[in-house]
């Protein structure tokens, strides 16, 4: 592995301490990081090295995956730390960050390949590319990457801008744009695991009669408002994450030639997604804001209750879709997809329904978390929960690395220059124009706002959506109490294995 600095902007911010540096001691532990690694992090307060390495293991004992209990490994680990003050918008900072860093470049003999990680706010992309352009940071005689994270844009026309000012300063080529959902083991591993499920149990992929795929919430708004109420269900999940475990699904189905490159699919599944006219924004979506209810047995307040949200906000905080991918093969299949705060269970699951056979309902299930396997339910047409009739569910796979963070796969990635799973600009701005006209439905109060209790499934408008095609979604157990359904490991409660 390449050596390389490690330039981190927003060192002393929570993604730093909850993800980051957590991520990168596992790959030290690991020995996943190159042998000669220096990393800079960066931040306004004035910090000495040795506070800012002490902050950083005050963060891998609280946040680390592994026990954090040989001084001896963190002591090593933290060698490579360095701290820097640096205020975004001031140049004269990114010319002291310059020498700086030539100067640890110097000391461990190292060639001048830099990663810049952008852990601050999108308003400070643009900034942060260009002053690293006008500084020379990006002009020395090795590699650079861009590290950034979510959100890419606002919309299609700030996403546009924002894309052409990161390509003066970075090609495509060097820009790392993280979707954590793609670091996930279960879904990077999806579809080989889903061929052995097809062929295991006999079940063709012609067969399959509609997809669902949900990622369902219990907290609030939390400490996010400024952010959120700007954002909502839409920008925060369905454009990003809900669209890219859609793409990562359909690429798989029917079957995949491994040698076929991943971005190249994605795009078309995006360019095959039917689009949607405004005006008829409201027969494909549901718009929905969580009102007052209950979460875990406690009583809690409704979106425009919660602290630093304004009464009269419209925001969305949950959506649910109604999806057709044109092409031969699924044209006759609807995907439905939901995200949402404040709902019953915490879960991120995709239910693969089969067309019955006689009164047998098959269904493949991919669960992506808390829990990670995939699963196959055979029942009785329709009785998905019966004290009678249990239906029976076997477990067919679960990923080797369930467990690993999906942080800990992508700065490696990006480390050895691996893009597999990271956006490509073409797919977030195809998604961009798949979600615009939903955008401008919602600005212009097209598409109803339905207030859902907290503690539920959301707006039962997103029930209608299927029960039009004669479906329903799939295990959301309406009947039972709330604390029950909140228990987190449903196959155990519910289901023989
Ligand atoms: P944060 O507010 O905790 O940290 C932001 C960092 O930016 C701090 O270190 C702060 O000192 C630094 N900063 C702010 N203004 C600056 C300036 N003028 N000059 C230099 N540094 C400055 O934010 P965060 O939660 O760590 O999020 C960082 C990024 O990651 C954001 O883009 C966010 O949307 C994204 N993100 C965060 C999470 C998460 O779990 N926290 C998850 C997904 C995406």
């Amino acid at each position: 592995m390449e050596p390389a600095t490690f330039v981190l902007f927003g060192a002393t911010g929570d993604l730093a301490k909850r993800k980051i540096y957590p991520a990168l001691f596992q790959l030290f532990v690991d020995q996943k990081l190159p042998s000669s690694f220096s990393l800079i992090g960066l931040g306004r307060r004035e910090l000495s090295h040795e506070t800012f390495r002490s902050n950083v293991e005050q963060s891998l004992i609280t946040f680390s995956r592994s026990e954090v209990k040989d001084a001896d490994v963190v002591k090593k680990f933290l060698r490579a730390f360095r701290y820097h003050v640096l205020d975004v918008d001031r140049k004269e900072d990114y010319t002291k960050l310059l020498q700086v860093i030539e100067e640890r470049e110097e000391e461990l003999n190292i060639t001048p390949n830099r990663m810049f990680y952008l852990s601050v706010g999108p308003e400070f992309f643009e900034t942060i590319a260009a002053n690293i352009h006008e500084s020379g940071l990006g002009s020395a005689n090795g590699w650079k990457r861009l590290v950034i994270e979510k959100p890419f844009g606002h919309d299609l026309v700030s996403a546009r801008k924002l894309n052409h000012k990161l390509n003066q300063a970075f090609d495509e080529a060097e820009i790392y744009r993280i979707d954590h959902y793609l670091g996930k083991p279960m879904v990077q591993q999806m579809g080989q695991l889903l061929h052995s499920a097809l062929s295991e149990q006999d079940l063709r992929t012609r067969d399959i009669a509609s997809i669902q795929i949900s990622a369902n919430e219990t907290l609030g708004v939390e400490e996010r408002a400024g952010y959120y109420d700007h954002a909502g269900a839409i920008r925060d999940m369905f454009q990003n994450h809900m669209l890219q475990l859609l793409m990562m699904l359909t690429i798989e189905l029917p079957n995949r030639s491994a040698v076929e490159e991943v971005g190249k699919l994605k795009r078309k599944v995006m360019k095959t997604l039917k689009p949607l006219n405004k005006m008829d924004v409201s027969h494909h979506i549901v718009r929905g804001q969580y009102g007052a209810g209950e979460i875990k047995g406690g009583q809690v307040v409704g979106y425009t209750d919660e602290p630093g949200i304004a009464l009269e906000s419209q925001n969305d905080t949950f959506i649910a879709a109604r999806l057709q991918v044109n092409d031969p093969f699924w044209k006759d299949t609807p995907i439905y997809i939901r995200t949402g705060k404040r709902l019953k269970e915490k879960v991120t699951r995709i239910v693969i329904e089969y067309k019955s056979r006689g009164p047998l309902k098959d269904l493949l299930i991919v669960e992506i978390g808390p829990n990670e396997g995939i699963f196959f339910q055979r029942s009785q047409s329709g009785q998905e929960r019966s004290d009678i009739e249990m239906p029976v569910r076997s477990q067919l796979s679960f990923t080797k690395e369930g467990g690993k963070d999906a942080y800990e796969t992508l700065i490696h990635d990006a480390l050895i220059g691996d893009k597999t799973y990271f956006a490509h600009w073409d797919e977030v701005e195809l998604s961009w124009e798949w979600v615009q006209p939903i955008l401008d439905a919602y600005r212009e109060n097209l598409t109803p706002l339905h207030i859902y209790p907290a503690g539920s499934y959301g707006p039962h408008e997103a029930d209608e959506l299927l029960e039009r095609d004669g479906f329903h979604w799939w295990f959301d157990f309406k009947n039972v109490s709330n604390n029950d359904a909140t228990k987190g490991d449903i196959h155990t409660y519910e289901y023989n294995t």
